[in-house]
């Protein structure tokens, strides 16, 4: 029901937008969440699982994917030192440096590995990602966020898909719209001026997925509204 319900909102707010509902991919959050519950979600048609933690994910996956008739696409949406062949897609890459580590996990010969540069537009200092605060208005910001964006687009070894970024938290959704309008500015921009297609912007969780998906998003990153709240976290994590 849940996921009925989500596509449900994916697609009017996609209609809103005059886009079509296959331009956004759904990437169900499933971290915390054990194995069976993924199992179920994979049975109900869910296609995209996002996790944040390599040793977490590692233990869950190879139970999921033996489970499934075709195994589903698994990204990783969090801050790690990761193994490629776990992963098809990684949407967290904050630093070149982290970049050429992840370029040298994939092994010679095998298809590069997509990746999106993970962008902080609102400024929070909570928030990982490229600084990227104003970068309409800041060359020296400008400048370094397009040498590193220059610098990835030349590792053969990845694919750089497009930006990831996370909005503040807001109890109104519609407050998110200007960070998802600005990182879908700067991607448009980068385009231009790198002649790279770049085509995806990763943006929206639960709170917001409707509003980045008016400004853009073509993956929205959903957990709660899918798998229910997640048990609150203890100390130290
Ligand atoms: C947990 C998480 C999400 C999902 O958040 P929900 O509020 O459960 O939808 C999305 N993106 C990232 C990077 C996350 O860590």
């Amino acid at each position: 029901e849940r996921i009925a319900q989500v596509q449900a909102h994916i697609a009017a707010a996609c209609a809103r937008a005059g886009r079509h509902p296959d331009a956004v991919t759904l990437v169900a959050v499933s971290k915390t969440q054990p194995p069976e519950v993924l199992r179920a979600a994979l049975a109900a048609g869910l296609r995209h699982f996002g996790e944040n933690r390599v040793e977490e994910a590692a233990a869950k996956m190879p139970l999921v994917n033996a489970a499934a008739a075709v195994p589903p696409v698994w990204h990783m949406i969090g801050k790690a030192k990761l193994i490629p062949p776990l992963f098809q897609v990684v949407h967290s890459v904050d630093t070149l440096k982290l970049a050429q580590r992840l370029a040298e996990q994939v092994p010679a010969g095998a298809a590069p590995l997509p990746v999106l540069l993970e962008i902080n537009i609102s400024g929070e200092d909570s928030k990982a990602g490229l600084p990227a605060t104003g970068w309409q208005q800041d060359a020296a910001l400008r400048a370094a966020l397009w040498d590193t964006v220059r610098a990835v687009l030349a590792l053969p070894a990845l694919e750089l898909r497009g930006l990831m970024t996370m909005a503040p938290f807001y109890d109104e959704p519609e407050q998110t719209r200007p960070v998802f309008a600005a990182l879908a500015q700067l991607a448009a921009a980068l385009r231009h001026d790198t002649g790279a297609p770049l085509p995806d912007l990763s943006m929206g969780m639960t709170n917001d997925y409707t509003v980045a998906i008016e400004e853009g998003a073509t993956i929205v990153r959903v957990g709660r509204a899918l798998f229910g709240e997640r048990p609150a976290p203890g100390p130290g994590g």
